[in-house]
């Protein structure tokens, strides 16, 4: 990599050591081992996930957390346990460090005493998926990719576009043809070929794959290649060190292709297996669309992998993905943890929206709407007690879905 990219990729001069951890990558299903020193999309001998995993034992002798507290506040910060070795290939545009929001309102008017919103509409290219994409990118280019393809149901193709741009690489981006206005057009202002394809975002990976191989460039389609997993798995790190080093009791997570929760559930096991934070996992709760739920058929079932939910339909976007290639770790970070799944209409998100913007002054995508509605089910329900500590995510802008907002008041 050249000296132009390496000036051209620091927002700051990272004035710490920051040595990645990362050993090597491992097979979800058999386990079997691959190194991380070049570039690799799904594992060869399962065709599943694979996961960095990291020298955990040294990085605890080593490495005291409190120590990481003091740094720039993205989510380089955790660099030790992010997968890129040269600090000269992070292509950052300042993902993460999104704060941790106690609510007020809100939890008076459930009557509850910690609940959080997780604003991640903060984030580069408005929403979380920068961190992903900072992750996967940087690491690409660690490995020298040539440029990179994209299938997206909106947002990630956005942040793809950015982070592309940014390291002055081609990206291609592959979107159902009726993805939001804005995503198309953040696309194509970062430079972006942007590929309409008829269809859903699996027939949309498809063909990103096939470009891909056809002309030697990196797919970062969600979970078939190890790194956007470990981007999203800092919301958790950052979680836990917001909380003083300490887990809530719930995490509600609108979950399309699953990254978010996989890695977060990731992310609290090394937490823990490093001794930084102590006690059980918060019970992951995923929140789906009523027109595409395939997780929440799954979980009720009592199913280990989801089955393609048909004609899915729904206006929040990043819910749109009808059959998960990581199904079998999403439903494993549920279960294991005491969590559970359900589903809520489209029109009890953008009523949340309204809630959400109207009581704590956050406008949030309708995804991270979603997770109020979840809330208020589960308190209902009563699987949920207003005791506990729950985190919601609002995984994105509003900003992005202006379309979803009347122009007039509500009364
Ligand atoms: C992509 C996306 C999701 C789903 O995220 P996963 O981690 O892939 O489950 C939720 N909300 C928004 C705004 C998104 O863009």
């Amino acid at each position: 990599m050249g000296n132009r990219l390496k000036e051209a990729l620091l927002i700051e001069e990272i004035r710490y050591p920051m040595a990645s951890y990362i050993s090597h990558l491992e097979c979800t299903v058999c386990g079997k081992s691959y190194p991380h020193e070049q570039l690799i999309g799904i594992s060869p001998c399962c065709e599943k996930v694979l996961f960095a995993r990291y020298d955990l034992a040294k990085l605890g002798r080593e490495v005291d957390r409190d120590s990481l507290v003091s740094r720039p506040d993205t989510m380089w910060r955790y660099a030790e346990l992010l997968p890129v070795d040269d600090t000269g290939s992070i292509v950052t545009l300042g993902e993460g460090g999104t704060p941790l929001i106690r609510t007020v309102n809100l939890a008076e008017k459930l009557g509850m005493t910690n609940l959080y919103i997780k604003e991640e509409g903060l984030n580069p290219t408005g929403t979380f998926k920068a961190r992903g994409i900072s992750a996967a990118v940087s690491k690409a280019v660690e490995l020298g990719v040539n440029g990179f393809t994209m299938p997206s149901a909106g947002n990630a193709a956005g942040a793809a576009a950015a982070y592309g741009a940014r390291a002055g690489m081609e990206t291609k981006v592959f979107m159902p043809q009726d993805a939001p206005d804005a995503n198309k057009k953040e696309t194509l202002v970062a430079g972006s070929e942007l590929n309409l394809v008829e269809g859903l975002i699996n027939d949309a990976g498809r063909e990103a794959v096939a470009v891909a191989k056809e002309l030697g460039l990196f797919d970062l389609s969600t979970l078939k290649e190890p790194y956007r997993a470990e981007g999203k798995k800092s919301m958790g790190l950052e979680m836990a060190q917001q909380l003083g080093w300490k887990m809530p009791d719930a995490v509600i997570y609108p979950t399309g292709g699953g990254t978010g929760i996989i890695g977060m559930y990731k992310g609290f096991k090394e937490l823990l297996e490093l001794g930084w934070i102590e006690g059980k996992q918060p019970k992951f709760i995923s929140v789906q669309a009523d027109g595409c739920q395939p997780i929440v058929r799954a979980f009720d079932a009592g199913a280990d992998s989801s089955e393609m939910w048909e004609n899915a339909t729904t206006k929040a976007d990043g819910l749109r993905v009808p059959h998960p290639f990581a199904d079998y770790l999403i439903l494993e970070a549920i279960r294991s943890t005491g969590g559970t799944a359900l589903a809520v209409s489209d029109q009890e998100m953008i009523d949340a929206m309204y809630e959400m913007a109207t009581s704590e002054g956050i406008f949030p995508a309708p995804e991270g709407a979603a997770t109020l509605v979840g809330l208020k089910k589960l308190l209902g329900q009563k699987f949920l007690d207003p005791d506990e500590s729950v985190v919601l995510f609002n995984t994105g802008s509003g900003y992005k879905y202006l379309d979803l907002i009347s122009g007039q008041k509500r009364s």
